[in-house]
């Protein structure tokens, strides 16, 4: 049996208790080494056999998974964050399919989310925008032109931007061309999560490019941008916890 399973954005803590059930589990670890925090693996048996993705290719995976099932023994394939943002695991998921090799998903807390908790951030505010965008600018993997960056910033919500720090000038003329103001607040959060590790700037689109590159932060980080992380007190106040408003399990009192 194959587990893939989400080990969360880099606090060994965060990843689920069902993941760290199977990691404790499993005879065979293969983990996406480029980003996982590998104090993640004390989870593991000591007796476990770990493999670092990041030195491996797509058929070499496999093959490990392969020899794993013929020995009747159990792996784990560990990605970082949540395994189906940019994690690569579709063709992963194909090849074990073809191969009649059964597999199931555990989600993991993904690296967007750790950067809202790190910003103490809520991404949709009432009155400023309901919608997050997830995307990347397009680089050695294209993004379609439909989805470009310029077209997404037309709808001027929250947009969590992944694998483009080392594009955050390119971001900016795209954003501003697309309409958002020189002024608009804009976050990098760089290791969310990671303890002792995590990084965070925050600035506008005009000022943004040079404090990252002062920090020297050039990987592992996250853009969002938006309003939502205007000055506190832009937004309306929720309908679910107003006193004017009654849902199912609470009754208005005015
Ligand atoms: N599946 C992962 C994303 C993998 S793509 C997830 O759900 O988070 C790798 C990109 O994710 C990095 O280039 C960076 O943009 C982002 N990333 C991953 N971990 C991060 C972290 N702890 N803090 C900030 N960004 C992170």
């Amino acid at each position: 049996m194959v587990h893939i399973v989400g080990a969360g954005p880099g606090d060994p803590e965060l990843i689920t208790v069902k993941g760290h059930r199977l990691l404790s589990e499993a005879d065979v670890v293969i983990y996406a080494g480029s980003l996982v925090n590998e104090e993640i693996l004390k989870f593991c048996k000591p007796e476990a056999e770990i493999y670092n993705s990041a030195q491996m290719m797509l058929e070499e995976i496999i093959h490990v998974i392969v020899l794993a099932e013929k020995a009747g023994k159990t792996t784990v394939r560990l990605h970082t964050g949540d395994p189906s943002i940019y994690g690569a695991m579709q063709e992963q998921l194909d090849a074990l399919e073809a191969r009649g090799i059964e597999f199931d998903i555990t989600p993991g807390v993904s690296s967007f989310l750790a950067a809202a908790a790190a910003l103490k951030q809520e991404y949709t505010l009432p009155g400023v925008t309901q919608t997050v965008i997830i995307t990347r600018r397009g680089g050695r993997t294209p993004v379609p032109d439909s989805e470009s960056l310029k077209k997404l910033a037309q709808h001027q919500t929250t947009m969590c931007i992944f694998l483009s720090i080392n594009l955050l000038a390119e971001i900016k003329r795209d954003l501003m061309s697309a309409g958002f103001k020189s002024s608009t607040p804009v976050a990098v959060v760089y290791k969310a999560s990671w303890p002792g590790e995590e990084k965070i700037i925050r600035g506008r689109l005009d000022s943004i490019v040079d404090q990252v590159k002062e920090a020297n932060i050039d990987r592992t980080a996250l853009i969002i941008i938006g309003h939502c992380l205007d000055n506190k007190g832009n937004y309306q106040p929720s309908k679910l916890y107003s006193p004017k408003f009654g849902h199912m399990f609470r009754q208005a009192i005015f």
